[in-house]
């Protein structure tokens, strides 16, 4: 038993509805949290308590710290689960809740600030033998013939990243050395007015990469695990739209010595709980680009390819308990995808939030479906358009496709579009069939791509 006795759930949609459920086969009470938008999500209806913390738009409800204490505070819970998104990977949230007398259910504020910052994150990362992609070391500074000389060095195309980057902002690529002057300076004016840090560096771009990511565990008793790689190549604007599991054409040596590494790395930095290291994978090697320090969208991909609750566990560590799997119990079997749902113009991609008339989700053995929708329920415009998930799970990676086809054939969401027709023709995709695509393919099957 966990020494957690009631969880606060700090976020909303298919993902509280997630930590509700791993809450109750743990036999912890819940308090849900909403926004006055929110009163008729699942989960808000599930829970033990709900708690109203504030108005629709984030920053007065799932941002408002002192609202969310509050609520902690009103229901005495003991914890506080921050989902992803909002406030999971803000560093002060996680120390002020701490502060406060609560469990963080994620990595300590001190973790969660340097893999913030990217120039820090990257050094720690190499300290620890994290491969990273060649790039500036550290910081730009104002001498343009260092710049330029390192661009040489490190050889063109370069791309500029804003150290406090996120979400696929503050970022330009240069192909040409007399742009980069300019390229810098423009990258830093950008970052310094989005994320408040003027901190640029520089890394070699690399034209035609994958996204494979690994999903790690670690408690606080100095053990940490990988439960393997996730392939989350199929992007459209850096957004995922599809992730599976395990990345076609990574050999089981390949994936050991990296999940090593990562699994080391959180060891050396005192890591705790859930995590994912983002690489980009080009000609057989791992580049590190970042840090997730959270519960990811695609985790579900993992835990049917292994058998892991991965919600369950990082509960379980913040109550302080050791792990009680060894990198020796993981073993990985099958193959899982996942698409992503989202409430928009499958061909515009403009968000198409409103009143769901009809719902009929998919089933069958291998299929999972992670989802907060319900017949009537009304989509609210202020939110990320995603509405659930369609995971499922075959011997082969093949078998998988096949059912994933079918689940989407079964799916039944009326009253507004989604992205499912997308979602069906990237299965029926020869070269999406054939795996190992590059992160530019989705745009380039979209007619998007340069
Ligand atoms: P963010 O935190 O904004 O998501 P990342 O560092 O994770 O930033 O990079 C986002 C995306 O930008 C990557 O998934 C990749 O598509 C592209 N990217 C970042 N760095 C490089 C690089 N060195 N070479 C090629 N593409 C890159």
């Amino acid at each position: 038993m966990s020494s957690i006795k009631k969880v606060l759930i700090a976020n909303r949609g298919e993902i509280a509805l997630r930590i509700l459920r791993a809450c109750k086969e743990l036999g912890i009470q819940t308090v849900a949290v909403y926004s006055t938008a929110d009163k008729d999500l699942k989960h808000v209806r599930l829970a033990d308590e709900a708690v109203c913390i504030g108005p629709h738009p984030s920053i007065k409800s799932y941002l408002n710290i002192p609202a969310i204490i509050s609520a902690a505070e009103v229901t005495h819970s003991d914890a506080i689960h921050p989902g992803y998104g909002f406030l999971s990977e803000n560093a002060d949230f996680a120390e002020q809740v701490e502060q406060s007398g609560f469990i963080f259910i994620g990595p300590r504020a001190e973790n969660i600030r340097i893999m913030g910052d990217k120039v820090a994150a990257i050094e720690a990362m190499k300290s620890s033998g994290v491969p990273c992609v060649p790039g500036s070391d550290g910081a730009l500074d104002d001498n343009e013939k260092r710049s330029i000389k390192l661009a040489k060095e490190i050889g063109l195309p370069i791309i500029i990243k804003a150290s406090g980057g996120g979400g696929g902002r503050g970022m330009r690529v240069v192909e040409s050395e007399k742009e980069l002057v300019d390229s810098i300076k423009l990258t830093q004016s950008e970052a310094l007015s989005f994320f408040g840090n003027g901190e640029v560096y520089m890394e070699k771009f690399l034209t035609t990469p994958r996204h494979v990511e690994i999903q790690v565990l670690a408690d606080q008793h100095g053990n940490a695990i990988h439960l393997g790689e996730r392939d989350c190549s199929m992007q459209r604007r850096h957004q995922k739209v599809v992730e599976e599991a395990p990345a076609p054409g990574i050999s089981a040596k390949l994936r050991d010595k990296i999940g090593n590494i990562c699994a080391e790395a959180c060891k050396k930095i005192n890591y705790r709980g859930a995590g994912t290291f983002e690489f980009l994978f080009d000609n057989d090697q791992f580049y590190f680009i970042e840090m997730n320090t959270r519960v990811q969208v695609e985790h579900p991909v993992t835990e049917m390819i292994t058998g892991v609750d991965i919600v369950r566990e990082q509960i379980l560590i913040a109550g302080g308990e050791k792990l009680s799997l060894t990198q020796k119990d993981i073993k990985i079997k099958g193959h899982a995808i996942e698409c992503r749902i989202n409430a928009e113009d499958p061909e515009t991609f403009m968000p198409c939030p409103g009143k769901i008339t009809q719902y009929h989700a998919a089933g069958g053995l291998g299929v999972r479906i992670d989802s907060h929708i319900y017949n009537g329920y009304n989509v609210p415009p202020h939110y990320d358009s995603m509405i659930g998930k369609v995971i499922t799970y075959g011997e082969s990676r093949g078998n998988a496709i096949i059912k994933m086809q079918n689940a989407l054939d079964e799916m039944v969401i009326d009253g507004i579009k989604t992205n499912i027709p997308l979602q069906r023709s990237i299965m029926n995709d020869k070269v999406f069939k054939k795996g190992g695509m590059n992160i530019h393919y989705l745009e380039k099957m979209l007619g998007e791509g340069e």
